[in-house]
């Protein structure tokens, strides 16, 4: 296992359940995962209960519905020793090699010998930010999610936030009370009825993932980009601070220029333009990939059926990179991996 995030923890605990000889390998000094870095102020969009890894479900943060980022990484700290998981930190893998046995694994700790392997890398450590004419001009400051703290780092600044989804959402809403903050998105946003949150998310993964298995598309009423009306968001909204602006054509030295010539003169531009999945261990392996994916069926790898991916989202299972979902398809994948093993000359 490459990874001891909550992706890697949940194929652990099967892995453990299955009776399987396995290690944990993860880059990190502490456990949590990227819940370790996420901004001061983020909450999770469901409550505890429906932000759970198989077995154990996360308690309570006391008063708070929706706990904080420092509470889950605590829980997964937790979780890992729950379950007496063989986690080795800190432990980077440089690179996956076919070999007799399976796989080496190279790390600078040293190197392991698999008959199969789960990567389960997620993608915090590759932050993207678009191409963007005249990115290298602009003089103030840029920063992705990925470097954002707080609010407070901006107090009294003008900055511009890109992007339509959860955190574009979130970090603009954080910042609307302290900095003259303007929400550039590609598309208007959408927000799931107030209402709403993350756990309908997952019911919509989840009525795919059945619709799939009968052979049939399943549309939903809501999308998995959606943005959840968390508090904050919601409160930023209703007071007119979240209005959305449309993707500007270039950066200028001052900031943003839209197509028509007008202009915003900003200190900061935040871009929460997403991440990628960080698959740089594989890169020995030469496997094909497609618009920085690798092939799979489900998590396993279509070239390499000892190789699985786990976590990164719709593409290796619905709602695979939320903790209430990874459970299901860390279940599936330690099931392959268990009858590959089993089964002599597979
Ligand atoms: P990570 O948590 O990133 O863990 C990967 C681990 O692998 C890390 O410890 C890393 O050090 C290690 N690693 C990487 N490369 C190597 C290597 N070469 N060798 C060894 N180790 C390596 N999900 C929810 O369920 N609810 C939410 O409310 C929610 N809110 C979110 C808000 C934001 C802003 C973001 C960005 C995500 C949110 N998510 C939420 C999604 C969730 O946080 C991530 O999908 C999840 O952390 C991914 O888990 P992971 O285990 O796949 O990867």
């Amino acid at each position: 296992m490459i990874g001891g995030g909550q992706a890697g923890l949940a194929a652990g605990y099967y892995l453990r359940r299955a009776g399987l000889d396995f290690v944990i390998l993860d880059a990190a000094t502490e456990p949590g995962g990227a819940w370790q870095h996420y901004w001061e102020s983020l909450r999770l969009f469901s409550p505890a209960m429906y932000s759970s890894l198989p077995g154990w479900p996360m308690p309570p943060q006391a008063g708070a519905q929706y706990p904080d980022a420092q509470h889950v990484a605590a829980y997964l700290a937790a979780y890992e020793k729950r379950y007496e998981l063989p986690v080795q930190r800190p432990v980077w893998v440089a690179g996956v090699k076919r070999s007799a046995e399976g796989f080496t694994v190279h790390s600078d700790a040293g190197a392991w010998s698999a008959a199969a392997v789960v990567l389960a890398t997620g993608s915090w450590q590759r932050p993207f930010v678009p191409t963007v004419p005249g990115r290298r001009t602009f003089t103030g400051r840029q920063l992705h999610t990925y470097g954002y703290r707080r609010a407070s780092d901006f107090a009294g600044q003008r900055v511009t936030v890109v992007g339509g989804g959860n955190s574009g959402a979130q970090i603009a809403a954080d910042l609307a009370a302290v900095a003259e903050t303007r929400w550039v998105t590609r598309r208007p946003p959408h927000f799931l009825p107030d209402d709403i949150d993350g756990r309908a998310l997952f019911g919509l993964a989840t009525q795919r993932v059945r619709a799939s298995a009968d052979g049939h598309h399943h549309a939903g009423v809501a999308s998995l980009g959606d943005i959840v009306a968390t508090g904050p968001v919601r409160a930023a909204r209703d007071s007119g601070l979240l209005a959305a602006h449309p993707v500007f054509a270039r950066l200028g030295a001052d900031g943003p220029v839209w197509a028509d010539g007008s202009t915003w003169d900003c200190d900061a531009i935040i871009w929460c333009t997403g991440f990628r999945p960080d698959l740089a261990a594989l890169r020995p392996l030469g496997l094909r990939q497609s618009r920085g994916r690798i092939p799979t069926d489900g998590t396993r790898a279509l070239e390499e059926p000892r190789l699985h991916l786990l976590g990164y989202g719709d593409w290796t299972g619905p709602a695979s990179a939320t903790l209430i979902g990874v459970g299901r398809t860390a279940r599936t994948a330690v099931q392959q991996i268990a009858d590959l093993i089993r089964t002599p000359h597979a």
